[in-house]
C-alpha cells in the first residue's frame, strides 16, 4: 500500500510539472487520467492537498476561484487573468509589509498572499481582434450612410 502511495504520488507531480502553467486540481486529475485512467480524481486530490500541507508543491489561492497548484515552491507572486482564469508567475521583489501583532488586531503573523488581477496576452489579442472587427463593421456601415 505504502508503494502503492508513493507511486501514485510520482504520478501527480509528474503531472503537475508536465503542465508547469499553475494547473487546478480539475486540470491535474485530467492530466493522471489521461496518462492512467486507474487513478481516481479523489485519490489526485488528496495527493495534491498533502503535498501542499507539507510544502512539497505550492497552493496558489485565487480569490474568488479554485486554488491552483505550482511546482515550484520558491517565494513568488501570481497574477490571475481575469478574462480566462489563466494564472502566471510575477517575478519582483517579495513585498512584506513590516506589521507588528498590534498592527493586526494581535494576531499572530504567519504570512500573506498577494495577487495580481490582469488580462493575459491571449486575452488582449482577442479584445482587440473583437475590437477590429467592431471597427470594420462601422466603417461597411459608414459606407451605406
Ligand atoms: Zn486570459
Ligand atoms: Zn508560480
Amino acid at each position: 500500500m505504502q508503494e502503492r502511495n508513493t507511486i501514485q504520488k510520482t504520478l501527480v507531480l509528474d503531472a503537475l510539472c508536465a503542465l508547469a502553467d499553475h494547473p487546478t486540481a480539475d486540470e491535474v486529475a485530467a492530466e493522471v487520467q489521461r496518462r492512467y485512467p486507474g487513478v481516481s480524481r479523489a485519490t489526485v486530490y488528496r495527493i495534491l492537498n498533502q503535498a501542499a500541507d507539507s510544502g512539497t508543491v505550492y497552493r496558489v489561492k485565487i480569490n474568488n476561484g479554485a486554488d491552483h497548484f505550482d511546482h515550484q515552491v520558491f517565494p513568488h507572486y501570481h497574477i490571475h487573468c481575469s478574462k480566462c482564469g489563466k494564472v502566471d508567475d510575477v517575478f519582483t521583489e517579495p513585498y512584506v509589509p513590516k506589521l507588528t501583532s498590534a498592527d493586526a488586531a494581535n494576531y499572530i503573523i504567519t504570512g500573506h498572499s498577494l495577487q495580481f488581477d490582469g488580462i493575459c496576452p491571449a486575452c488582449q489579442k482577442k479584445i482587440q481582434r473583437r475590437h477590429d472587427k467592431k471597427l470594420n463593421r462601422g466603417e461597411a456601415n459608414s459606407h451605406w450612410m
